[in-house]
């Protein structure tokens, strides 16, 4: 592994051994970074010297010798004689420069990547060693940015608004690419608790990141104030991006949210996401539905129980079916859920399986059947955010090898 850096070369003095091919390919970006070039070389290509005539490097016409690499900040070895790209290596290395060498990229101390540059962007590529390769990909991102297929936000091109993102279950592949590039486009980001957090630390400098938790709301409800800053962030001209966990229209407030902006005037997309009500089942290899074992699937909120008269559930009717139930904020009542369940009809051995944290690295599972499972969660100590499924697939559990997403 290489570390990436930019040299910030301005004034700095770095030596360039050999006047030949290489150094003609290297010296415009060094002369470009302000790099005060010393060259030592007896001959050069007929564009070296007239770089040098032009006065743009310094040119000591002469071979090299121990000594010339002292007081450089960056050292290009490129001479045509292998033992004096050796000495002067050596030499680097006992100053501290570091140095890339062109005749044998292993005895290097530095390599220099493919780069290009596409409207104030650097791109530079590194693959160890395979040069064509770099080349390869550094023309795909440079065409990339040209042509818009790679999303480069330019601020004064950005449209204000407000974007309510589904930004999946919380493994950060699993956000949509249409999401990952508003994300990386925003100007201001507000998001939950739930989701993809880890993407938030890969977001630059300048974006402003908002915890909906923490938004102050005095005399207003949580979701007022969430629903305030939106509007007064796309107000104040800046693209905003609602980060929400998993689908924003499930269980998410999203249409709550797009509401309240479309009557405040501000443009609201919305971008589906992937759902933790499929996808942390899926996880743990249990498939909401299963050919001969469901045909359906039910997702239920479970943040009111059964007997409260704010549910809007009928407990009873679910109780009936045979399908798959999936229980969201289900955790704190889920004793409640099972009994209800069990009065109504559903068999008390009906597997059940809990999943905390799902996709992330600390998901943790417990299974047991229907008349048991709110005991083991509570021994086990699972805690929210964890879904819910009860019903026949989650015997499927872990009888199919599925391997892990590489990340
Ligand atoms: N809009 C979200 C759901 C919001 S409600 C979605 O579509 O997934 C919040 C509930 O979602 C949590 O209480 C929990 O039941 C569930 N949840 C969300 N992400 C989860 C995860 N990674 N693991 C387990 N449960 C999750």
């Amino acid at each position: 592994m290489t570390y990436p850096v930019g040299l910030r070369l301005e004034g700095k003095k770095v030596v360039v051994l050999g006047g030949g091919q290489v150094a003609q390919r290297r010296l415009p970006a060094l002369i470009a970074a302000g790099a005060r070039v010393t060259l030592v070389s007896p001959t050069a290509t007929p564009s070296v010297e007239a770089m040098a005539t032009g006065g743009e490097i310094h040119w000591e016409r002469r071979p090299y010798r121990d000594g010339d690499l002292a007081d450089a900040w960056y050292a290009l070895v490129a001479t045509s004689d292998p033992d004096a790209n050796t000495r002067a290596s050596a030499e680097a290395e006992i100053h501290r420069v570091w140095c890339v060498r062109s005749d044998d990229a292993a005895q290097a101390t530095a390599w220099t990547p493919a780069t290009g540059r596409s409207e104030g962007v650097t791109v530079a590529v590194l693959t160890g060693r395979d040069p064509r390769r770099s080349a390869a990909v550094r023309d795909a991102i440079v065409q990339g940015l040209h042509n818009g297929t790679i999303a480069a936000p330019h601020h004064r091109e950005r449209t204000p608004g407000v974007a309510l993102v589904g930004g999946g279950p919380g493994d950060p592949d699993l956000i949509t690419v249409r999401g990952r590039r508003l994300l990386a486009e925003a100007d201001v980001v507000i998001a939950d608790r739930l989701g993809p957090r880890d993407l938030l630390d890969e977001l630059p400098a300048h974006v402003e990141v908002i915890d909906a938790a923490k938004i102050p709301y005095g005399r207003y409800m949580a979701q007022e104030a969430i629903n305030n800053a939106l509007i007064e962030h796309a107000k104040a001209g800046k693209s905003v991006v609602r980060l929400k966990g998993g689908d924003p229209f499930v269980f998410g407030r999203g249409m709550e949210e797009a509401e309240a902006l479309a009557e405040a005037g501000i443009p609201c997309t919305v971008v589906p996401g992937v759902t933790s009500a499929i996808s942390v089942p899926g996880a743990v290899g249990i498939p909401v539905t299963h050919r001969g074992v469901a045909h359906e699937f039910t997702v239920v909120s479970g943040h009111v129980a059964p007997d409260d008269a704010r549910s809007l559930t009928n407990w009873a009717a679910l109780a009936q079916t045979r399908g798959t139930l999936v229980v969201l904020m289900g955790v704190e009542r889920l004793a409640a859920i099972a009994d209800t369940l069990i009065a109504h009809g559903r068999p008390a051995d009906t597997p059940v399986a809990v999943v905390q944290e799902g996709t992330m690295a600390t998901q943790r599972l417990v299974t047991g059947p229907l008349s048991a499972i709110a005991a083991t969660v509570r021994e086990q100590d699972i805690r929210p955010p964890a879904v819910i499924v009860i019903g026949d697939v989650v015997d499927r559990a872990g009888t199919t090898p599925l391997t892990d997403t590489p990340r």
